[in-house]
């Protein structure tokens, strides 16, 4: 049986392997330890293992975890579905919400941060498969919804995120892949001025070598860090 630490440090020699080998600094990549419905212990041994960037789905349960495990030198990103009414506790707990998906979201999120005195780091997602059962604004409404977050004083869009449908082949989701650096570009094109635009949260366990290929700055991996999830 491998350990988290073999596993962490195989995906982290596949990143370093695969950028360098298309031509990017690998340190451009980030890889984010998906570690949802894993536990307390589970995590800790994420961290000893040297992840510091953890990913969460339930805003409950990550609340419980966070409580315990602390900020202290790890980034919490959020990455599941948020509901508006949620918006609060993803503020308060999360540096980066990788989910927005609309501007009812946005807007809630920039008063809760606002409360606090926060400039909250968000995500863009995209539905980019355009599945009715994925989260994400539309791809035809993904410039739009933009537009309306640069407005926002306490939000700083960092990038968008996505989450291709499932292929057991990865290079089947090189197509989606690009197609988000597409938007990205349109959406740098017009210079916005709260809006770094510089990530692309894309890649999970499957398909994370074939994100990095296509520009991804933050690759979600949970399965192959952790295994199977409980
Ligand atoms: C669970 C999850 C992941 C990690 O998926 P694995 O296939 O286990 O690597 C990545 N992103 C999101 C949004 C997830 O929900």
């Amino acid at each position: 049986m491998t350990t988290i630490k073999d596993n962490f440090d195989g995906i982290n020699k596949q990143i370093m392997d695969t950028a360098i080998s298309c031509g990017r600094k690998p340190d451009t990549v980030q890889v984010i330890a998906v570690s949802k419905r894993k536990s307390v212990e589970t995590v800790m041994k994420g961290i000893q293992a040297g992840a510091k960037h953890f990913g969460e789905n339930y805003i409950q349960e990550a609340i419980e975890k966070i409580n315990i495990i602390g900020k202290e030198g790890i980034c919490w990103h959020f990455i599941g579905h948020l509901q508006s009414n949620k918006a609060k506790f993803a503020v308060k707990y999360f540096e980066y919400i990788h989910t927005v998906d609309t501007l009812k979201l946005a807007k809630e999120i920039d008063k809760q941060a606002k409360k606090i005195d926060k400039i909250q780091k968000i995500l863009v997602q995209v539905n980019i498969g355009k599945e009715e059962t994925k989260s994400g604004t539309g791809i035809e409404e993904a410039i739009e919804l933009t537009k309306q977050i640069n407005t926002f004083e306490n939000l700083s869009l960092q990038g968008l995120m996505c989450m291709p449908p499932y292929f057991s082949d990865p290079e089947k989701a090189r197509t989606y892949f690009k197609l988000l650096v597409l938007i990205k570009e349109k959406i740098i094109a017009r210079k916005m001025d709260n809006a770094s635009m510089e990530h692309l949260s894309m890649g999970m366990s499957n398909d994370f070598k074939v994100a990095i290929e296509e520009g991804s700055t933050m690759v979600r991996i949970g399965t192959s860090i952790f295994g199977k999830r409980d």
